[in-house]
């Protein structure tokens, strides 16, 4: 099967996103996406064990010419600090990376997050490729440019947005993936179907089989559709003043559990994808209650989001006045009132102003 390349535009030119099976291991992408001599390529401690290896041979095949330093750094998002980013710049400062020297970010979305800030930042700005190895770095946080690492005082504090130089997705790599793993990154892709296209709904409703069993064919369209979704809304708004924050459907009740959890997605609590998805059905359920859409377009969600075995109901024990607290502190919240996307319908997501803190009660609480 050929690859499949999707050209986007950017505030940094346009770059390509290449979607396949055996990316990686080919390596031509990725050395042509290389412009100076240094490479660093960043990591985590699971990836390094199972996809560093080809990609490095790939690179060392294909350009003998680079100079490739390694920086790895242990798994989770509570790495996702300014202390594993300080690594990461003077990881480049050892190499003496130059201004056209380039980042590879391979990982899931804490790497590609942390390794695309450091890139924000040295010298102003340098290179990142950007090679996503979960369905979730692919289908979202590796498009669209922003990077950026936690503080204690919250998530995505500090960040920049810097578009990637490329990105190369490598489907093959999801086979060691695990399925939860998997089923939350299909949460994001069940997203831009809600928001933007019902026919993207009825097709993953098609393809679920498929998909969860990782299907080539399945996954790299569901990919490259999902990216094209993202890429089209970003490029139309990339600084998020506008349509841009539609991608945050399901993510603000999504946050307020994940917040509420205290982030133990590995220890008993939801991970991202799964509080968005529970995230998506209060929103669709708000919708219904304000007279935006029907209830059937609310039940199609549940059912497709059931289908891929993820999670629907906000979890045992959460209060539902102290995930609202959370919600009014909320990025997405301003000064004049809760605010929220929601949708007119399947596949028509609106950003919705003021909506009374009552109708969010009574949908977390239901
Ligand atoms: P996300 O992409 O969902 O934001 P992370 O970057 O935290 O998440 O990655 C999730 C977990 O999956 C991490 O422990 C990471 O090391 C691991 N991981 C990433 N890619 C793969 C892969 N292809 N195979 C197995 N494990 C992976
Ligand atoms: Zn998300």
């Amino acid at each position: 099967r050929e690859p499949r390349r999707l050209d986007v535009e950017s505030p940094r030119g346009a770059y390509a996103i290449h979607v396949g099976a055996g990316l990686l291991a080919d390596g031509r992408q990725l050395a042509e996406a290389i412009r100076g001599r240094h490479v660093l390529i960043a990591t985590d401690a699971n990836v390094a064990r199972i996809q560093l290896p080809v990609l490095e041979a790939s690179l060392r095949r294909l350009r003998p010419d680079l100079v490739i330093a390694v920086h790895c750094m242990p798994p989770g998002e509570a790495e996702k600090t300014l202390g594993r980013w300080q690594e990461a710049v003077a990881a480049l400062a050892k190499l003496g990376a130059t201004r056209d020297a380039t980042v590879v970010a391979l990982g899931g979305g804490v790497v590609g997050d942390l390794a695309g800030f450091a890139a924000a930042t040295w010298m102003r700005g340098i290179d990142v490729v950007q090679v996503p190895t979960t369905l979730l770095a692919m289908v979202d946080s590796s498009v669209g440019g922003k990077t950026g690492v936690d503080l204690p005082a919250g998530k995505n504090l500090v960040g920049a947005f810097h578009p990637p130089a490329a990105v190369i997705a490598d489907t093959a790599a999801l086979s060691t993936l695990p399925a939860r793993e998997l089923r939350a990154g299909l949460a994001e892709v069940v997203k831009y179907g809600a928001i933007f296209d019902a026919t993207f709904l009825d097709w993953l409703d098609d393809r679920a089989e498929a998909l969860l069993a990782g299907d080539p064919e399945a996954t790299a369209e569901a990919v490259l559709r999902s990216c094209r979704y993202k890429a089209d809304v970003v490029a139309r708004d990339p600084f998020e003043r506008g349509d841009r924050a539609l991608l945050n459907f399901g993510h603000t009740f999504g946050h307020a559990i994940e917040t509420e959890q205290g982030y133990t997605g590995a220890t008993g609590g939801l991970v991202h994808g799964e509080a968005v998805a529970v995230g998506m059905v209060l929103a669709a359920r708000l919708s219904t209650a304000l007279g935006r859409a029907a209830q059937a377009d609310a039940d199609r969600l549940l059912a497709l989001l059931q289908r891929f075995g993820l999670p629907t109901r906000v979890p045992a024990g959460l209060d539902p006045s102290a995930l609202l607290a959370r919600m009014r502190l909320d990025k997405k919240a301003d000064a004049a009132g809760l605010r929220f996307v929601l949708w007119d319908g399947a596949g028509r997501g609106v950003i919705v102003r003021d909506v009374p803190e009552s109708a969010v009660m009574a949908v977390l609480a239901g």
